[in-house]
């Protein structure tokens, strides 16, 4: 049991170019958590709006002294705005939820109620997906299922980042010392005692999504590369499949010229080997590439987010 008393709870919200969601935002929050009872404050990270959201949210932090305020320095992504959020929190419980009213505030309760009784995380997870297209719902349901067939520690299908941690979670996140942060694939490796509550996703009231196919796409292979380095042996597994097989064949075409002669033909099968094996060879070297790539950017430990304004701290 975690204990009731002289519990604050802080929300962790991104924000990036919202301006037209926010008000309704606060208000629904708020309805919420005063109903609930307990302290709380909010932590909004502004993840280098171009719109009037920081602006919005100044205006309210200086009447209101339970929220605050991180500016960052520029845009760094949903990811680096959590982290941020993670990082600056103090409250013995976090909730994690969009600006964009998608994950519906009203659900802090249930996700609180499971805190109360013991669980360190509690995500909320959607129960099905029929507000997204059919391309896009197959598409996550495909990530998930390769990711969960990879990663050495599965992730919960359709949670997002929508969820309540404990402190002791937020404090064994950010001991995860990596840059590249794929957050869903950080709460599943951290455990602790875990509790789902189903939801229904809603559509956005207002404002547009920032994401497309190409970020997705990028977002998916970020994911992947940062939990398993599955993909790296599979090439070693396939090229030795692959020797083998020539190795075998090979024999059989050095024991044809040596009992048939050699009448020259072949021309459509040395193409054929040709091409597939330098196919081959590319996407193998690819797949390095994309980890290399990644050992680059950790290597260069730069931080993943700049703070500009720090308000109501
Ligand atoms: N967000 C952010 N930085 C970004 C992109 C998005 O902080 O670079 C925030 C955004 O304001 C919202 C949340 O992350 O609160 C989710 O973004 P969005 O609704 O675009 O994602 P989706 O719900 O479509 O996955
Ligand atoms: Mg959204």
């Amino acid at each position: 049991m975690n204990s009731h008393e002289n519990v604050c709870l802080c929300l962790i919200v991104p924000v990036y170019n919202e301006q037209a969601v926010l008000p309704l935002f606060l208000q629904r929050t708020d309805t919420v958590l005063q109903k609930m009872g307990i302290r709380y404050e909010y932590l909004f990270i502004d993840d280098g709006s171009t719109d009037r959201s920081a602006d919005w949210l100044k205006q309210q932090a200086a009447n209101r002294p339970e929220i605050k305020v991180v500016t960052l320095s520029r845009n760094f992504g949903k990811e680096a705005a959590l982290t941020a959020g993670l990082s600056l929190a103090t409250a013995s419980a976090v909730v994690c939820i969009d600006a964009d009213l998608q994950d519906p505030p009203e659900l802090i309760e249930d996700l609180y109620q499971k805190y109360v009784e013991g669980y360190d995380q509690v995500y909320a997870q959607r129960d099905n997906r029929d507000s997204d297209s059919w391309l896009k719902r197959t598409t996550a349901h495909m990530f998930y299922k390769i990711y969960n067939l990879f990663a050495a520690y599965p992730m919960p299908y359709n949670a997002g980042d929508f969820r309540l941690l404990s402190r002791r979670t937020v404090q064994a996140l950010l001991q995860l010392p990596e840059r590249e942060r794929f957050m869903k694939g950080l709460f599943a490796w951290v455990g602790f005692k875990t509790a789902a509550v189903p939801y229904r996703r809603e559509a956005r009231p207002a404002g547009t999504t920032k994401w497309n196919y190409w970020k997705l796409w990028n977002f998916a292979l970020n994911g992947l590369t940062a939990s398993t380095t599955l993909p790296l042996k599979l090439c070693t597994y396939f090229g030795g499949v692959v020797s083998l097989i020539s190795f075998l064949f090979a024999a059989w075409t050095a024991f044809k010229k040596l009992y048939w002669g050699n009448p020259v033909s072949g021309y459509t099968s040395l193409m054929v080997a040709i091409l597939f094996f330098s196919g081959v060879q590319l996407i193998t070297l690819g797949v390095i590439g994309e980890y290399l790539s990644r050992i680059f950017t950790e290597v260069k430990c730069r931080p993943s987010y700049l703070i500009d304004e720090k308000i109501n701290f």
